[in-house]
């Protein structure tokens, strides 16, 4: 589950961390309110749970109670990569000397937590990581040691924050190490698989702050971390697709993939990019096929706009191919199909499937007689969709 900001930035505030003054508010009465009570100026903040907001015009600063005013009207109506902003965050606004960036995150190279710190932040790490690798620490955390101390120094020294101390006369460095420390202790003790703060700021008065917060907990946690509550799921989708005790996840292709089984989808989903395909989502049915099951399917993974085509792969073991067939017939009598579908069953009872689906005659499907030959046409016809729809645009 990803947090917004600002309930990451509640945990930071939690693990001691240095957070500014905000306030999270739904109108813009709310909004000039607390800007008056944190202090003009202020930034006005979308929370979406999207990265790059800053660059999508999500991130305002505000002098006046106006401009307030006005980036939240702006803001609330917007929507970011297709998230829509429901909330602002107005926090206080500081005047930025430099930024950097920290995260803890669970590697599935390291097969454990990496501590990551770059001097420059505020911007794609990957592109840090591209353009200038010597910039990034990167340094896997032993989950039974935890974090060391000589992992703390190695961030400490890479800084570079010289002798200078906060206004209050703290050192940096050692403010620098408890923030370090701070975050792993909070990755650890919530379930975390990802703590990042980009960008950690050195502002003009010497304050480190953490400007901006992701965090991402590992959902099989969520039992044991009962004050998190599972706000919107990341997709609607993925909602409507667990209640319904489906596996459901969303990809960013334009092929819907329709499978019984984690295996074959897997599979199908390798196939399709060797065909030159992309995936749009998938969905695994699971061992069953009644009718309503197959429904539901349908109905989370055709309610994207991506799918442009949709690749039906089952393959009956105990789930019987017929029966599946005729989950499909019902299930196409309910939904609203509107997009090429190629269907293929293969296993127990794969002939009598196929007889019941030809007779059906259902409008714009195919069957296909493999998988290999069910890929290269559901591709194909992902295809074809495209290039009609930008010759329509064009
Ligand atoms: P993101 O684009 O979604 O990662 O949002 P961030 O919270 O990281 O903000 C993006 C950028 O906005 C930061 O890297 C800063 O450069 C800028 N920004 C955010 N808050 C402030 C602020 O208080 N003062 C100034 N001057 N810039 C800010
Ligand atoms: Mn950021």
């Amino acid at each position: 589950m990803d947090l917004l900001e600002h309930e990451g930035k509640a945990l930071f505030a939690g693990a001691g961390l240095p957070v500014l003054p905000s306030v999270c508010v739904t109108t813009v009465a709310e909004a000039e309110q607390a800007a008056a009570g944190i202090g003009l100026p202020v930034v006005v903040k979308a929370q979406v749970k999207i990265g790059g907001r800053g660059k999508a015009g999500g991130i305002r600063v505000c002098g006046t109670a106006e401009e307030v005013a006005a980036a939240t009207t702006d803001v609330l109506a917007m929507t970011i990569s297709g998230r829509a902003a429901e909330a602002v965050l107005v926090e206080q606004a500081v005047e930025i000397e430099r930024e950097m960036y920290l995260a803890i995150s669970s590697s599935r190279a390291h097969r454990g937590p990496v501590l990551i710190f770059s001097r420059k932040g505020g911007i794609d790490i990957e592109r840090v990581a591209r353009d200038a690798p010597g910039a990034l620490v990167r340094r896997p955390v032993d989950p039974l040691l935890g974090l060391c101390d000589y992992q703390v120094r190695d961030v400490v020294m890479a800084a570079a924050l010289g002798d200078a101390t906060t206004p209050a006369g703290r050192p940096l460095e050692q403010e620098l190490g408890g923030i370090l420390r701070g975050l792993w202790r909070l990755y650890h003790e919530r379930d975390a698989t990802l703590t990042e703060i980009n960008p950690l700021v050195l502002t003009k008065q010497g304050e480190l702050v953490c400007l901006d917060s992701k965090v991402t907990v590992d959902d099989s946690a969520l039992y044991r971390q009962t004050d998190l509550v599972p706000g919107d799921p990341d997709d609607p989708r993925e909602a409507k697709a667990k209640s319904a005790g489906l596996a459901f996840v969303a990809l960013d292709g334009d092929v819907g993939v329709l499978g019984n089984g984690a295996g074959l989808v897997m599979s199908t989903l390798d196939q399709i990019a060797a065909a030159g395909g992309s995936a749009a989502d998938f969905c695994d049915l699971g061992g069953g096929a009644r009718a309503d099951v197959v429904t539901a399917a349908l109905d989370v993974i055709l309610s994207s706009e991506r799918v442009s085509a949709l690749l039906v792969s089952i393959f009956g073991g105990i789930t019987r191919c017929d029966e599946v067939a005729r989950g499909l017939i019902e299930a196409f009598s309910q939904a609203q199909v509107e997009v090429p579908v190629v269907v293929r069953l293969d296993g127990n009872a794969a002939a009598e499937g196929h007889a019941i689906l030809s007779e059906a005659q259902l409008k714009g499907v195919t069957i296909a007689k493999d998988a290999a030959a069910a890929v290269r046409m559901v591709v194909a016809a992902a295809g074809d969709r495209a290039g009609a729809a930008a010759g329509r645009e064009g």
